[in-house]
């Protein structure tokens, strides 16, 4: 791994070091994504009152009810959308924005990223966000997302980051053969699932329990 200490101070740098080092203890491998999780600053996409938990493995509130995935989580499931052997991924599509975060991640990681967020103001946030970072290659929509993207499909990659009561079958329509989503699924109890698209139809794996905020209808 090849890391840039550009810009990034003393103090961060070693914080951020403490966040990979935990999550090659909880099990991440792929190194484009401990990388990515290294680069992407997250204490400038909290609060300032947050920002010393940034690194921290929890999730934090962005108001709106809403709050920034834990890093394990990130980087779990981005992880699982890359380890596909049959097709590189290029293009991305992500539901539920919030802040941004994820999708910062995501574009160090993968080519095209589609981004797709009902809450204005965080819609908002995370284009400023975004922009400040000079990340480019992450078009954000301010729309509901669970029934996707479908100007933009086919998708090498569907990521969820809010959980829907059932999978949706819209989602999985537009991912291109070859294609993986991952996506958390369930009411009271939530599951992290992976669909995977193959020529005759699809194939889906539970992999573990997880916590997210409900998917929601509607714009707001
Ligand atoms: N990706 C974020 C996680 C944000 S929490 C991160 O990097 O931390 C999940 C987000 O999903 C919330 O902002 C919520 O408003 C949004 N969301 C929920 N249902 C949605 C829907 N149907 N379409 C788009 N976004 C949705």
């Amino acid at each position: 791994m090849t890391l840039r200490h550009n810009g990034i101070g003393m103090t961060s740098a070693r914080t951020r070091l403490r966040m990979i080092e935990r999550l090659r203890d909880q099990g991440i491998r792929d190194e484009a994504v401990l990388a990515a999780m290294y680069e992407v600053p997250r204490h400038l996409f909290v609060d300032e009152a947050l920002a010393s938990r940034a690194y921290d493995d929890v999730s934090l509130p962005i108001n709106y009810e809403q709050t920034i995935s834990q890093p394990y989580i990130v980087a779990r499931m981005i992880e699982v959308l890359r380890a596909s052997s049959t097709r590189p991924i290029r293009r991305v599509l992500e539901v539920g924005t919030g802040c941004g975060y994820q999708a910062a991640v995501l574009a160090h990681v993968f080519h095209e990223v589609y981004s797709m967020e009902r809450i204005a103001p965080l819609y908002e946030r995370a284009r400023k966000n975004l922009a400040e970072l000079k990340i480019n290659n992450v078009v954000v929509h301010h729309a509901d997302g669970s029934a996707g993207l479908s100007q933009g499909a086919p998708f090498d990659g569907i990521i969820l980051a809010a959980a829907a009561p059932v999978m949706s079958a819209a989602l999985r329509e537009q991912l291109a053969i070859g294609g993986r989503m991952v996506l958390p699924m369930g009411r009271q109890e939530q599951w992290l699932y992976l669909v995977e698209r193959e020529a005759r139809g699809f194939c889906e794996s539970r992999l573990e329990t997880v916590k997210f905020v409900p998917l929601l209808m509607g714009k707001a």
